[in-house]
């Protein structure tokens, strides 16, 4: 449905060395279109390891301001 962004080269590094705590990119991008949904219909929906990994990987949390926008618009 929506193209993913091609991913600049900071953030492809960023894939490469995760140093999320809690959840790896591919956890992270298995989820994060429920996540976002969830927080699109309650913003004050929480998920700590999300959370935690969207502080840390900037391409995840690209991602999921995307999806969010998304949501948004439609
Ligand atoms: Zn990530």
């Amino acid at each position: 449905m929506n193209d993913p962004t091609p991913l600049p080269p900071e953030a492809v590094e960023a894939l490469l060395t995760d140093t999320s705590p809690y959840l790896s990119c591919d956890d992270c991008f298995a989820t994060i279109d429920v996540y976002v949904e969830r927080l699109a219909a309650d913003p004050g929906h929480r998920d700590v390891a999300m959370e935690t990994h969207l502080a840390g990987c900037g391409a995840c949390a690209e991602e999921a301001r995307t999806l969010l926008d998304l949501l948004a618009g439609s």
